[in-house]
């Protein structure tokens, strides 16, 4: 490897391009990725048809606006549809080397094909996210990721790439991965935020101190919001001693699409990959930077099956301003997906706010269930947390405290708050905690 290690971009010019020039590259790789989608995924030929839009429209990076948007519906109803890969795919199979697909948390999982440059590109753009954060060949690496058809598994090969010492974890029981933290004194690992949580805390129940007994400097996360909220970042950072940097993946793009620096403030997306839309949630109109919507994304490099406006569900915004840390590229901020927003007489509540409220206050653990329910045809939320066992004050005084923080950043206080003692809460599982129950019988559309 021969960058030299302070230099603090992994590709300077890329990373820093003007914002000119660099739309100017978007825009060739859009009528490149728009024209070959049209021209071999039969999806596209069929949707651009029938709303009577053709690739030689794309003549400024606005005029994606023209064309249809497509969702993790389609990608399901297109599925094997034809051939193994489906109507979305631009490529013959032979020319597939990966396939991830998605949990299925919310459907059907989908497969998101990869050619061998589609991958490799792939794995350049998380060995930018690596650098980024201050990876450098003289690190050690934990990845503690799913390797089974997970798009973050492969990621590590982007840390090899750069020229660290990868140490392939995966999901291990947490005994496992504390001996390896001991025994190898990895510097950098990447997990999810609540699982960064549990694992400390349960290195600390063994009597080993995650700032003294281990090397870790770094802490990469992702999969949850928990990283993007500041409250839950410095818990974890406190916790180890080490810089928590927040991640931001799709398993229909890359593992990392986007990535935090030393700033801290939103996530630089890979522009030269991604074009950012942000959308209004209900009526589907292009918003400006720095207004709220669903993001929108479309893929400019990926062959194998190009996104043409992939609504991702996730509720944000894009941030094109100039960043402290000299990158060009926009930084998106995420408040949640949509799915897991809920409405309070008219207030658009994300549980990642109420999160944010509970890792604040002092005297409780920071675990915490939200129940959504109706009552008397109204949305109404509760919720759940732990008292310290060394807090004096009564559950009583506890739960007014926990509403009155809530009412103060939310805008509508909890129905109830109920307070268990330490431990008493089940949601201390390894890895993805689950943190909602939905209680309600009707949909409500958002
Ligand atoms: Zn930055």
């Amino acid at each position: 490897m021969s960058r030299d290690v302070n230099n603090k971009y992994w590709d300077k010019e890329l990373e820093t391009m003007p914002r000119e020039e660099l739309e100017k590259k978007q825009l060739e790789d859009l009528k490149e990725i728009v024209q070959f989608a049209y021209d071999h995924a039969p999806y596209y030929k069929r949707s651009f048809d029938a709303a009577g839009v053709k690739p030689s429209d794309i003549k400024t990076l606005k005029d994606i606006q023209k064309f249809p948007f497509i969702d993790k519906r389609t990608q399901r109803d297109t599925q094997g549809v034809g051939s193994f890969l489906g109507e979305l795919c631009a490529v013959p199979e032979e020319d597939v080397v990966f396939i991830s697909t998605s949990s299925g948390s919310t459907g059907v999982p989908t497969m998101s094909p990869f050619t061998k440059k589609d991958f490799d590109e792939f794995q350049e753009t998380e060995s930018r996210w690596f650098w980024q954060v201050g990876m450098r060949p003289s690190d050690r690496y934990v990845h503690a990721l799913n390797f089974s058809l997970y798009v973050g598994g492969p990621d590590v090969i982007g840390a090899q790439n750069l020229g660290a010492l990868c140490i392939w974890g995966g999901t291990l029981p947490s005994e496992r991965l504390l001996y390896v933290l001991k025994t190898y004194q990895p510097t950098v690992i990447w997990t999810s935020p609540s699982y960064a949580w549990q694992l400390g805390e349960k290195a600390l129940k063994s009597g080993i101190d995650p700032k003294k007994d281990l090397n870790i400097k770094k802490i990469i996360v992702a999969g949850e919001l928990g990283g993007s909220i500041e409250a839950t970042r410095h818990a974890i950072e406190e916790l180890w001693g080490a810089e928590v940097y927040d991640f931001y993946g799709l398993s229909d793009i890359f593992g990392a699409c986007a990535a935090m620096c030393e700033a801290k403030n939103g996530l630089h997306i890979a522009e030269n990959h991604i074009l950012v839309e942000t959308v209004d949630i209900h009526t589907g109109e292009v918003l400006e930077p720095g207004q709220v919507g669903e993001l929108v994304f479309t893929t400019l490099r990926k062959h194998a099956r190009p996104l043409i406006r992939f609504r991702t569900g996730d509720i944000g915004w894009i941030d094109t301003t100039p960043c402290s840390c000299g990158r060009t590229h926009g930084r998106i901020h995420i408040n949640g997906r949509k799915d897991d927003m809920f409405i309070v007489s008219a207030v658009n509540v994300f549980p990642s706010d109420i999160e944010a409220v509970i890792r604040d206050l002092h005297g409780i653990t920071g675990e915490y269930l939200i129940r959504v329910f109706e009552k008397d045809f109204t949305c109404k939320y509760s919720v759940e947390i732990e008292k310290n066992s060394d807090n004096p004050a009564s559950d009583d005084a506890v739960a007014a405290e926990v509403s009155a923080a809530l009412k103060a950043r939310i805008g509508v206080k909890p129905a109830q708050v109920v307070v268990h003692p330490d431990g008493g809460l089940n949601t201390r599982s390894e890895h993805k905690s689950k943190r909602i129950i939905d209680e309600r019988n009707l949909s409500y559309d958002i």
